[in-house]
């Protein structure tokens, strides 16, 4: 138990730009870092487990908790439905733990109008030729989705300005270390 609050970090970047690779490799560096799990009604991928990737629900699970007012923030994107649950963060930021919300953009706005304070990176690729070579390479995604992803993207780099901090995610160990950084050097 850590006796000091944590900090609310929100980390956003363009679908396969490498959020969730470098995340990975942060929480090896840094035990104290946590992900917040989101929920969302979009279909699993192969390999995703319910209750750590995300919580998966339907739509009427998804909207029943917005009703209550249970989410930090939610968004639709590209047709399906994602938020953060408030409960769980809440209790890791307790606990002294650093929270990552991994969210997308519109969500990204409402958190740092609820949370002016939140530490705010965008991840950015190195140019969206390598980013269109990554989703594609993740092989996880239909062509039409990746090209719906693609044309997001676009979008989602005009709100980059927004972020505290932009990392370019070009060479993977650049990136970890400049959030590390980051992190040490927001420590009061
Ligand atoms: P995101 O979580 O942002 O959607 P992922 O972490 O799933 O992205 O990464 C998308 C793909 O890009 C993966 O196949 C990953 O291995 C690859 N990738 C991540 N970072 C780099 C990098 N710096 N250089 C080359 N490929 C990378
Ligand atoms: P994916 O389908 O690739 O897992 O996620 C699509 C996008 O939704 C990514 O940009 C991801 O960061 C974002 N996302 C994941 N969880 C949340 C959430 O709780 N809220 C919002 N607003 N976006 C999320």
């Amino acid at each position: 138990m850590n006796s000091k609050r944590g900090r609310l970090v929100l980390y956003s970047g363009c679908s396969g730009v490498g959020k969730g690779t470098i995340l990975r490799q942060l929480m090896e560096r840094d035990p104290n870092i946590r992900l917040s799990v989101s929920n969302t009604t979009r279909a699993p991928r192969e390999g995703e487990i319910d209750g750590v990737h995300y919580n998966f629900v339907t739509r009427d699970q998804f909207l029943e908790l917005a009703r209550r007012n249970g989410y930090y923030e939610y968004a639709e994107y590209c047709g399906n439905l994602y938020g953060t649950p408030c409960a769980p963060v809440e209790e890791m930021l307790e606990n002294g733990n650093d929270v990552f919300l991994e969210i997308e953009v519109q969500g990204g706005l409402q958190i740092m109008e609820r949370f002016p304070e939140v530490l705010s990176i965008f991840v950015l690729p190195p140019s969206l030729e390598e980013l269109g070579h990554r989703l594609r390479g993740r092989g996880t995604e239909t062509e039409e989705v990746v090209q719906k992803r693609l044309a997001e993207a676009e979008n989602e780099l005009k709100i980059a300005p927004r972020y505290k901090y932009n990392v370019v995610n070009d060479r993977l160990e650049d990136a970890v270390e400049d959030i590390l950084s980051i992190l040490h050097n927001e420590k009061q």
